[in-house]
């Protein structure tokens, strides 16, 4: 049992929230707040002796666990939000791949891009930032790819928050990739990513190397 492992929570209606710990799960089954559960179980929870019974309770916590209530901030998360932006989650985006010269980097190797250079007038939003590496980033410089003679070999995009939880997560089981895939849109780019991986055995965090010519 590894009790790293995070648990997915949903509002009632199903909607993905947040990252959630066993501890944090447990307090929601203790206050009656999970409606119902999905997915695996992950782990089995010892809790206190009833005086009056002798009856020790024993919640079980599911990976993927629908509460009642509201969720942190819960408007504006089906359409217009827009998560934070932040290097690491951006570095997921994009799959710790160089989005100039295709290589697969470790996230202490990468940068972030701005596609129109603020110099510019560029803006640090998620349409107008991508992943690069120290090299890339270093030769384009304060210039536009296009100026630059670079090609960018994705669209950037803002997740939604689906995606953006997807992206959030440390080590996403099987069955709660499948649950958030669900509450992609349907042109997600992330739906290939996650589809191979799904079909792929579970072999860790290995990178995903995509041989591109720069
Ligand atoms: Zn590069």
């Amino acid at each position: 049992m590894n009790l790293n492992q995070q648990v997915l929570r949903t509002d009632v209606a199903g909607m993905p929230l947040e990252w959630i710990s066993y501890k944090d799960a447990g307090r929601l089954y203790h206050l009656k707040q999970v409606a119902y559960a999905c997915g695996t179980r992950l782990y089995t929870l010892h809790g206190g002796i009833n005086a009056s019974t002798g009856d020790q309770s024993i919640i079980e916590v599911n990976s993927i666990i629908a509460t009642h209530g509201d969720g942190p901030g819960m408007c504006n998360k089906r359409y217009d939000y827009k998560p934070p932006l932040n290097n690491q989650t951006l570095f997921r985006r994009d799959n710790n791949l160089c989005m100039y010269c295709g290589h697969h980097f470790l996230t202490n190797a990468l940068s972030r891009d701005h596609i129109r250079p603020i110099s510019q007038g560029g803006v640090d939003t998620w349409e107008n930032v991508i992943t690069a590496c120290r090299r890339c980033n270093n030769h384009k410089a304060g210039r536009t790819p296009a100026q630059a003679n670079m090609q960018l070999l994705a669209i950037p995009f803002a997740p939604t928050y689906a995606e953006y939880i997807y992206l959030k997560g440390r080590r996403v089981l099987a069955d709660q990739m499948e649950y958030l895939l669900a509450h992609f849109p349907r042109r997600s780019p992330l739906h290939a990513r996650i589809s191979n991986a799904l079909a792929r055995p579970r072999r860790g965090q290995a990178g995903f190397a995509l041989e591109t010519h720069v």
